[in-house]
């Protein structure tokens, strides 16, 4: 295993998690593409991209790295498919994230276990082809319980603890592998604010229980996709849902929060309630395809250094960058890098 030798100056590069599959390996420009290939062929597809993709990430300047998720489809079932006490046939209509979308969803009809490693062979490849930090994303229990149908536990509290369980185990085994950031992601965090305050952020405690790692959390408006940029238009001109849920994360173990701030309408001074934690701030918007320029990366930071330590900031994307062309997604990713850079020599 050839760990990580780097270490990070000011201002570190990092992303919140997907990057665009290739052309060759899924349907393009799609959230969910289907696969282009099967078996032994996939597999080799799938290394094929995170090897691209983690070159691409170095050249850029991205400090702390991530496979862009290239191994799986979704965030969510990607973890889900290897649990046990899931009945994938058993389809239940859901709305979720508060009815933003209604999908079929697979139901819980049993205790939830881990049957074995999900993502082991996914972060033994990736720590192996990169010296960088490296960074994997694991999706957050409460984001899963909006995701999944209840058959089996009765309350969303209680599925949340279990799958938080099975989280961790999995957490642990890649911390061993030599993941340097274990992130969760909790787009779900924003929707179901009394919840959060009430179990999520316990049961989100429970997933990094032990972890050694540095632990992050990403919360978020969602993919720049129709349904997320219709349900923004209903919340006013200021997004001030993270004001309710930051106290209880900064009272939390999780050393990193990552939220969006370019393009977005969250004030950058509810970052004031984050006073103990690393801010990954998000200074590439993922619902444009408009490229930043290293500048408006650089002023983005700016801003956030008015409410928090430098020390305790970090350069990053809004969101995933799966859904958007690959040459957008490479161009953005350079002016994270480029930004860091001017802001580095500013400052
Ligand atoms: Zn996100």
């Amino acid at each position: 295993m050839s760990k990580s030798t780097s270490s990070l100056p000011l201002f570190p590069t990092t992303v919140a998690g997907s990057l665009p599959k290739p052309a060759w390996l899924a349907e393009p420009e799609k959230l969910w593409g289907a696969w282009k290939a099967s078996g032994d062929e996939l597999r080799q597809l799938k290394e094929d991209a995170a090897l691209l993709w983690l070159k691409i990430e170095e050249d850029a300047g991205i400090d702390i790295v991530t496979e862009g998720e290239q191994f799986r489809i979704h965030f969510v079932h990607g973890f889900m498919e290897q649990l046990g006490g899931i009945d994938w046939l058993k389809k239940t209509k859901m709305g979720i994230r508060d009815n933003r979308y209604v999908v079929d969803v697979p139901t819980v009809t049993g205790p939830i276990t881990r049957k074995g490693s999900v993502h082991s062979h996914d972060v033994r490849f990736a720590r192996a082809h990169t010296k960088k930090k490296l960074k994997f994303t694991l999706p957050g229990p409460m984001t899963i319980c909006d995701t999944i149908a209840d058959a089996h536990y009765g309350k969303r509290a209680d599925m949340a603890m279990a799958f938080a369980q099975a989280l961790n185990q999995e957490a642990r085994e890649l911390e061993a592998l030599g993941v340097d950031v274990i992130q969760f992601d909790e787009p779900a965090f924003n929707v179901f604010m009394k919840d959060v305050k009430e179990w999520g952020v316990a049961a989100l405690e429970v997933a990094a229980a032990g972890l050694k790692c540095t632990t992050a959390v990403h919360i978020c408006y969602g993919y720049g996709i129709e349904a997320n940029t219709k349900w923004k238009e209903t919340l006013g001109s200021q997004w001030r849902q993270y004001e309710e849920i930051f106290p209880a994360l900064n009272a939390s173990k999780i050393q990193q929060v990552s939220l969006e701030c370019q393009g977005s309408k969250v004030p950058i001074s509810l970052i004031e309630h984050l006073k103990d934690k690393t801010i990954l701030v998000g200074a590439i918007d993922v619902a444009t395809k408009s490229i930043e320029t290293p500048e408006a990366v650089a002023a983005v930071m700016r801003e956030a250094m008015k409410h928090a330590d430098k020390e305790r900031l970090q350069c990053c994307t809004n969101c995933g960058l799966a859904p958007l062309p690959r040459s957008i997604a490479v161009a953005k990713l350079q002016a994270l890098g480029a930004g860091a850079t001017l802001l580095r020599k500013t400052v």
